[in-house]
């Protein structure tokens, strides 16, 4: 089995192979080619939580889990609060791949899946980007939406107004002017917007966000947690990486449960990737990408690692 360390992820895998390789597996998803396995998941106390997210690509011929979770305490320590490890397997015979560090590729795979939606469904016109959020994610998803918009500036919110720095430093190093808003400009101005909280409660009002905007939802990866009312999301062109995840851990959860939506309003975004949804359907719609996290996200930019990790001759071998 080889052993792809988490060091040596940031070498391996570009945000743009993680795009191309999440894209990949969301169109197998949609072929009926690729599936999820049911996710599990635990809270430990004190915040913590932890769980398995695995699945089988068979068109890419891959197998895997990634066990892992989200250790609030971890800041205070120097690490990310997010830790994960992807465990690949052999399809055909089930031995074991691969061990891959999956704390960089959960960052990449996540933040690829929203510019993905970006691309995919938000205005070519838009110009203005609004994050929500200001943590360790924030810096990846605001990197990766300007791979794929001309943004001209970026608004910033977070609940923790102390956190909104490093928004500006990322923005900075993007060459993009920031500025800290309140909600309402965030939504009056803003033409894409990225949620990216661990929110247990709606900090996006559905009258804060106007005609035509994107939502890149994609803090909501467990029951309970919250960003947007959801009224707006009855409001919204509803779109996700995978329809259960959304019903059960994601943003749509709340609409579901209190009758506004009907699962069947949502659509897997591969829909759109393989041709078979037609996407944004005028200027003046919202589009809401509910971004779950989805297993076969995380063995798809591992087996990107491990491949290249091949190329490189960089992987530890050990016996098993
Ligand atoms: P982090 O701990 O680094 O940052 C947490 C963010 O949430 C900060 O902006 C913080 O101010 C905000 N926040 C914390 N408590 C809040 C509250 N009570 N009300 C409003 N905002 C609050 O976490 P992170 O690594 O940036 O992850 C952010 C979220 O994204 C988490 O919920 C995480 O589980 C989720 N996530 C989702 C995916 C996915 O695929 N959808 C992948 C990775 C992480």
């Amino acid at each position: 089995m080889l052993i792809v360390p988490e060091e040596r992820i940031a070498e391996l895998v570009s945000p743009e192979a993680a795009y191309q390789a999440v894209e990949a597996v969301f169109d197998a998803m949609a072929r009926g080619e690729a599936y999820n396995f049911p996710v599990v998941r635990e809270a430990l106390g004190e915040g913590r939580q932890y769980g398995f997210k695995s699945g089988l690509d068979r068109a890419g011929g891959m197998l895997g889990v990634k066990a892992g979770g989200y250790f609030p305490g971890n800041a205070d320590r120097g690490i990310p609060n997010h830790q994960s490890t992807v465990m690949l397997f052999d399809p055909e015979s089930g031995r074991p791949l691969a061990l891959v560090g999956g704390n960089l590729l959960t960052a990449l795979r996540t933040a690829a899946a929203s510019a993905i939606s970006i691309d995919r469904l938000a205005r070519s016109d838009s110009r203005v980007l609004g994050m929500v959020g200001a943590g360790h994610q924030a810096a990846f998803q605001m990197r990766a939406a300007a791979r794929v918009r001309p943004f001209e500036r970026v608004l910033g919110w977070n609940y923790h107004p102390e956190m909104l720095g490093r928004l500006a430093e990322v923005a900075a190093e993007l060459g993009l002017p920031f500025e800290a808003v309140t909600l309402d400009r965030l939504g009056a101005e803003a033409d894409v917007i990225v949620t990216i909280t661990s929110s247990p409660a709606a900090s996006l009002r559905d009258a804060h966000v106007r005609p035509g905007t994107h939502l890149a939802c994609m803090g909501t990866d467990t029951k309970g947690k919250q960003e947007v009312e959801p009224a707006l999301l009855a409001r919204a062109r509803l779109f996700t990486d995978e329809v259960a995840q959304a019903a059960s851990i994601g943003e749509c959860q709340h609409a579901l449960a209190a009758g506004l939506i009907a699962e069947g309003d949502i659509t897997p975004i591969g829909d759109v990737i393989t041709g078979a949804h037609p996407g944004r359907a005028g200027a003046d719609e919202i589009t809401l990408f509910d971004g779950t996290g989805v297993g076969l996200q995380d063995i798809a930019v591992a087996a990107c690692a491990l491949a290249e990790a091949l190329a490189r001759g960089v992987a530890a071998e050990v016996a098993i």
